[in-house]
């Protein structure tokens, strides 16, 4: 059976009144939906007894189950769920002085093979549909008792390869009338999925743009990303470039920081080179170690070394502490020791 945290509140009111019923229904729906987290439509009282046997006939309420939470130090929750198909994907909630965040997962493994991230150990099996991400957000909110404030994308999967189903998760979670996630609130992370940046762009959602790069050269980046084979740094940076002219958000460029790899004075000379001019700003990041994989995270004297030289330099730059980091908080991670 269909989801109902699949349809906008746009679509469900067309299905409404095809099937004699009002428009205004669907924000009733809705309201106890998102807004009271009522998740039986017998509990909905103000709503009809026709509505209520139509809506059990037509869509499912059902949300995936939490198979793992772990909670850390700093009060940073790590989900693993599993969806009926035995899908695992993770999510994780962070507090910040300004609000909850929850971090979403949009595909079910990743094909983009970066050589540093645990998400890509696993070929993608699947996308996530929309109903699946926004019933993430749905649990956890319920799960936590908080209201989740701010989302980013950038859970396990790369959102640009599952464009048409994250613009939609994007459009039901922002609504008013649900659960109004203010679109500056939203962030996607991508790759660089050069064509899919200009579709976004054109859609002038104003959402926050993060490009994980990692490296400032292509020789550089091609041996951490694949994808760069494909889309080159300099396509790229066209590319944000138009959607900052589009939509005037600020972008910003994740850079981890990996010892002997891409941390030296140099890098950070060249990664200025590239970025002066644009509008923008570098979150450096500090590594989460991958059992399988031989890279190390820099040292806090390396890492300290390198932002000060892009702030020399003149580039809005901040060092990410990390959180979670007593559980296994990187993307990809939880989820690979389960299988
Ligand atoms: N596929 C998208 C979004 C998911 S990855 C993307 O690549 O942007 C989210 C972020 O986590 C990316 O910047 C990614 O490079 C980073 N990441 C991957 N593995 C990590 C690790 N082991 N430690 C810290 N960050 C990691
Ligand atoms: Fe996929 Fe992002 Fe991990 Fe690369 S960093 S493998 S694109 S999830």
């Amino acid at each position: 059976m269909d989801s109902i945290f699949n349809y906008t509140l746009e679509e469900l009111e067309i299905k409404f009144t095809q099937n004699n019923f009002k428009k205004f229904n669907a924000h009733q729906v809705y309201d106890w939906i998102y807004k009271k987290e009522t998740l039986d439509y017998n509990l909905m009282s103000n709503i009809s007894k026709d509505l209520k046997q139509y809506l059990k006939d037509n869509y499912s309420l059902s949300l995936p189950k939490i198979i793992i939470k772990e909670i850390s130090k700093d009060s940073t929750v790590k989900y693993l769920f599993e969806f009926n198909d035995n899908s695992k994907v993770e999510g994780v909630l962070m507090h910040h002085p300004y609000g909850t965040s929850f971090c979403v997962s949009s595909q079910v493994g990743c094909n983009m093979g970066c050589t540093f991230c645990a998400s890509g150990l696993k070929k993608k099996t699947r996308d996530l549909e929309p109903y699946e991400m926004v019933s993430m957000i749905l649990l956890s909110s319920i799960d936590s008792a908080e209201r989740i404030s701010h989302i980013v994308i950038m859970g396990t999967g790369e959102p640009l390869d599952n464009y048409d189903n994250v613009v939609k998760f994007i459009k039901i979670i922002n609504s008013p009338k649900g659960l109004e996630i203010g679109i500056r609130h939203i962030t996607l992370s991508t790759s660089g999925i050069v064509p899919n940046i200009y579709k976004l762009a054109d859609l002038n959602f104003g959402i926050n743009l993060a490009i994980s790069l990692h490296a400032p050269t292509n020789e550089l980046r091609s041996k951490l990303m694949p994808i760069n084979k494909a889309y080159r740094i300099s396509d790229i940076i066209e590319a944000v470039k138009y959607y900052f002219e589009k939509t005037g958000r600020r972008i910003t460029f994740e850079y981890l920081l990996l010892e002997g790899v891409n941390d030296s004075r140099l890098y950070a000379d060249k990664l200025a080179d590239l970025l002066s001019g644009l509008n923008s700003y570098v979150n450096l990041i500090p590594y989460n170690h991958v059992e399988e994989f031989s890279y190390k995270a820099s040292t806090s004297k390396s890492s300290l070394d390198f932002y000060d030289q892009l702030k020399k330099r003149g580039i809005n730059v901040t060092l990410r502490h990390k959180m979670g980091d007593d559980i296994d908080a990187a993307c990809g991670q939880l989820r690979s020791k389960v299988n």
